[in-house]
């Protein structure tokens, strides 16, 4: 079996988006003096969209959604002559090959996204080719069902926020996560407002139910540090993303500076971030991207690194390419999961993109064993009808 062609579609969602709160997710941008609201830069409207064709008539299909146009432009300059001809079934050989020659401007970030997405098409065609699910051919079923966490709870209005998370419950979620609004420039009246959002979830669902709270890279260490002691109250089972990801050290130092577990790493790249960041006892819960960190054939020596560490792999953002990383391991207990809804930030656009994508149903999903490979269709009705094809 060989590589016949590549295609490469970037889209950008053209419908209607709903609109959100102002400080819905503190993020990195938050300390600069900006007249326009910062969480714009991490909005999603577009997602790249890859298909590798094979001569015997096998479609694998990877996504990316970091930066779409220029992951596209990586693949289409430095990955495609790598991969025309060759045999999908090499994926080591090919993602050092991809690695290894984009390595002087690569490592990390887009190129790492676009091998990703290149990564996640070929284990696809692996599937169908052996008549598998790819979690099979990662180890198998290591749980019935897979429980999910509901993701969304974005910073709003109290009684707004409650409203949602009593949803969540009602629906047979025993976990959810919650964003935080305020950081650092937001002074000492925003750090009562994220104690607020962290009391309203909690109050609203009980304590036996698990809430986990997100602060996006918007923190400093100062900032996580005065935090911490005001969320102990609230039992969260993770604390995210409370300082930029190039400060493994504020990790390592939160993580022993408090009783809250903390997870991080969804914007950490490939097994040499993570070895990093296990050795610095970083993290709590490592929760890499599929599709950012180097594909199926870097979650899984990752997923194995932090096994032997004892740190659970909660990857980011559900979504197939995950889910059947989770299957397949279990030092995953659980998974993201971004509920159905109208386009807002973005995170939920894989929903419009493919058809396939489990749905939640009493706080899990699954994957069915008789569909082969990572089981997607690109639904091409609705990316004509919704989408603007940009390139
Ligand atoms: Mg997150």
């Amino acid at each position: 079996m060989n590589i016949r062609e590549i295609r490469t579609r970037v889209v950008r969602w053209k419908g209607k988006t709903v609109s959100i709160a102002p400080h819905f997710c503190t993020n990195p941008m938050d300390l600069l003096p900006l007249s326009t609201a910062s969480m714009s830069t991490f909005t999603f409207h577009y997602w790249l969209i890859v298909e590798i064709f094979t001569d015997d008539g096998h479609v694998g299909i990877g996504n990316a959604a970091l930066a779409p146009q220029v992951s596209k432009q990586v693949i289409d300059l430095y990955l495609k002559p790598i991969l025309i001809g060759a045999d999908p079934w090499d994926t080591e050989l090919l993602w050092q090959h991809m690695y290894r020659k984009t390595m002087a401007f690569g490592r990390k970030g887009i190129v790492m996204a676009a091998i990703s997405a290149v990564d996640i098409a070929l284990w696809d065609i692996l599937g169908k080719s052996a008549k598998q699910p790819v979690y099979r051919l990662l180890g198998g079923r290591t749980k019935t069902r897979i429980p999910v966490y509901a993701s969304r709870l974005y910073s709003d209005e109290l009684n707004k926020l409650a409203e949602e998370a009593r949803g969540y419950k009602d629906a047979g979620y025993k976990a959810m996560k919650l964003r935080f609004g305020w950081g650092p420039a937001d002074g000492a009246a925003g750090v009562q407002r994220n104690v607020e959002l962290v009391r309203t979830v909690r109050e609203t669902v009980g304590s036996e139910i698990d809430v986990m709270a997100d602060a996006y890279m918007g923190w400093t260490l100062d900032y996580a540090k005065r935090m911490l002691p005001l969320l102990e109250p609230f039992q969260l089972r993770w604390l995210e993303e409370p300082v930029i990801p190039d400060d493994i050290h504020g990790y390592a130092e939160l993580k022993s500076y408090g009783r809250i577990p903390i997870a991080g790493g969804e914007h950490e790249f490939t097994q040499y971030g993570f070895r990093d960041l296990l050795a610095a006892r970083a993290v709590d819960y490592i929760q890499f991207d599929t599709n950012r960190v180097g594909g199926i054939t870097q979650a899984r020596k990752i997923t194995a690194l932090a096994e032997s560490h004892s740190i659970p792999v909660v990857p980011h953002a559900g979504q197939m390419h995950n889910y059947h990383v989770v299957m397949a391991n279990l030092n995953s207990p659980i998974a993201e999961y971004f509920p159905v809804v109208d386009v807002e930030v973005g995170n939920e656009l894989f929903w419009y993109i493919f058809d396939g994508e489990p749905k939640a149903k009493d706080g899990f999903i699954d994957l069915d064993d008789n569909i082969p490979g990572l089981g997607l269709t690109i639904n091409e009705k609705n990316l004509a009808e919704n989408f603007e094809v940009i390139e």
